[in-house]
């Protein structure tokens, strides 16, 4: 061994600092874990365990918590590994005080206290607003899917079960036909009660199907997961994948995340309002300005943003067909606010006509008596008259698209700001993202995996020593 470096002997009586405080270092993680919780209010977050009055006494909530967090900062989620690592983390037995919990005391503890945990992240972003890492007036507002514990097999839409039930009934039909002609020909004795079998076992499968396609139906959104039954299938990056839509607001200067929604709706459309709320409470604005990508144009979404105070900046979706079969298009037609009306390409007024209601929603319709003679018909309409149909509120839409144009560096902002975090937390989670099932467990565990997040955010922008000296201060 000579010209290697070399340990310590094994026997050596004095091996180890005699303090357990010794192992961390001034500057650890864990010590930011430690003081943060510690000074947490945590009566008034609803955590559901109580002392025991009789028996063996149970953990107090902050052991608990302080475990979950340094779990989820190490990248140790299962109860099982926290229980292990609490024997043998000499981090963790500073932390805990060398308490070891079994891991369903530790499971149980994180099923059962989903909204306080919840409450436990949003009590670091108010730190992180304290330390002034939040830039108070921009978010990026967008959503990622991750996947659920349930397999793809294991769910079932009306499009799978179809495709599923007619595999299985052409497989029947493959091997029947083959029994028949092996009873004609009577050649091969042994084919016989082989093919009877696979067919025994096809009728089974497809007697299952049956039953998963009832439940599947008796479902409002006709789907059904067999393994996690709120997880829904979502197309992500032009692939499926069975999980749950995460929304999130994260802060445009440092990547913060705000606030954050678990949701098992695949489309981004509607959920606007409900993540910017939640961000401008956190933030205790007035006003706040959010970017997103197109998926969430939604004109009613964006009118209640607007009345909620929040300005936002969305580009709208390019969905008219008129350009591709070479019509002009909706962005053709200029509105005049002062007269209510149209101003075609033509310099023709198209004056309100009507009101409807199209897919709830009451929209003013225009149009002029002159296309008939118009010399330019045949680029603008192949009906009668060209038509052009106005929201009641659209006035909400042209102010955000004026934003947008005034801020042409709305969408790089967007994204230079949320891939980052969405990023970083499904390498943290590794191949499965979730390990819990249901919609609140699921989402305790992104609190959780948002709180860790944002904690080593913070500590590698401020240094863990500045950040136990604000919550001490
Ligand atoms: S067809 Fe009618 S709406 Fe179109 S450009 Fe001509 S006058 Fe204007």
């Amino acid at each position: 061994m000579s010209g290697f470096i070399e340990g310590e002997d094994r026997s050596q009586a004095t091996l180890f600092p005699e303090r357990i405080d010794d192992y961390v270092a001034e500057d650890s993680p864990v010590r930011v874990v430690d003081v943060f919780i510690d000074d947490l209010k945590i009566s008034g977050l609803g955590f559901r365990t109580v002392p025991n009055a009789i028996g063996r006494p149970s953990y107090h909530p902050k052991v608990m918590l302080k475990l979950y967090v340094y779990g989820y900062l190490n990248r140790v989620q299962s109860s099982r590994r926290l229980e292990r690592e609490a024997q043998r983390n000499v981090e963790l037995m500073w932390l805990t005080g060398r308490l070891a919990p079994d891991f369903k005391t530790i499971a149980d503890f994180r099923k059962d206290n989903g909204e306080a945990i919840s409450l436990v992240c949003r009590e670091f972003v108010m730190l992180c607003r304290k330390l002034g890492l939040l830039n108070n007036t921009l978010v990026a507002i967008d959503g990622s899917k991750f996947k659920a514990v349930n397999n793809r097999d294991k769910n079932f839409t009306r499009a799978k079960m179809k495709r599923r039930l007619a595999a299985v009934e052409e497989s029947v039909d493959r091997y029947l036909a083959q029994l028949t002609e092996v009873d004609a020909t009577e050649t091969d004795d042994d084919k016989g009660p082989v093919l009877e079998k696979k067919i025994a076992a096809l009728k089974e499968e497809m007697a299952r199907l049956k039953k998963c396609e009832v439940r599947m139906l008796e479902a409002p959104d006709k789907q059904l997961s067999l393994t996690d039954p709120d997880a829904r299938s979502m197309t992500s990056r032009g692939t499926g994948l069975v999980g749950y839509n995460v929304q999130s607001a994260v802060d445009s200067q440092h990547h913060l995340i705000i606030a954050h929604e678990v949701t098992n709706v695949g489309s981004d459309r509607s959920q606007l309002t409900t993540v910017a709320k939640q961000a401008k409470a956190v933030l205790e604005r007035d006003t706040l300005e959010v970017v997103a990508d197109r998926g969430y144009y939604n004109s009613d979404e964006i009118r209640a943003c607007e009345q909620a105070g929040i300005d936002t900046y969305l580009p709208k979706p390019k969905t008219s067909g008129n350009k591709a079969k070479g019509l002009f298009d909706r962005s053709a037609f200029k509105y005049i606010d002062a007269d209510d009306e149209y101003e075609c390409p033509a310099e023709q007024r198209l004056t309100h006509r009507t009101t409807t209601i199209d897919k709830g929603k009451k929209m003013k319709r225009y149009w002029t008596s002159v296309c008939s003679s118009c010399t330019i018909k045949d680029q603008c309409t192949t009906g009668k008259e060209r038509r052009v149909s106005r929201w009641v509120h659209a006035d909400v839409l042209d102010r955000a698209q004026a934003r947008l144009d005034k801020k042409p560096d709305a969408m790089r902002i967007r994204r230079a700001t949320v891939e980052h975090p969405f990023g970083t937390l499904k390498s943290w989670m590794g191949a499965t993202h979730f390990q819990m099932k249901t919609l609140p467990r699921v989402s305790t565990e992104m609190s959780l995996h948002v709180l860790a997040y944002n904690m080593k955010r913070a500590i590698n922008l401020l240094g863990s020593k500045e950040i136990m000296a604000a919550i001490r201060t």
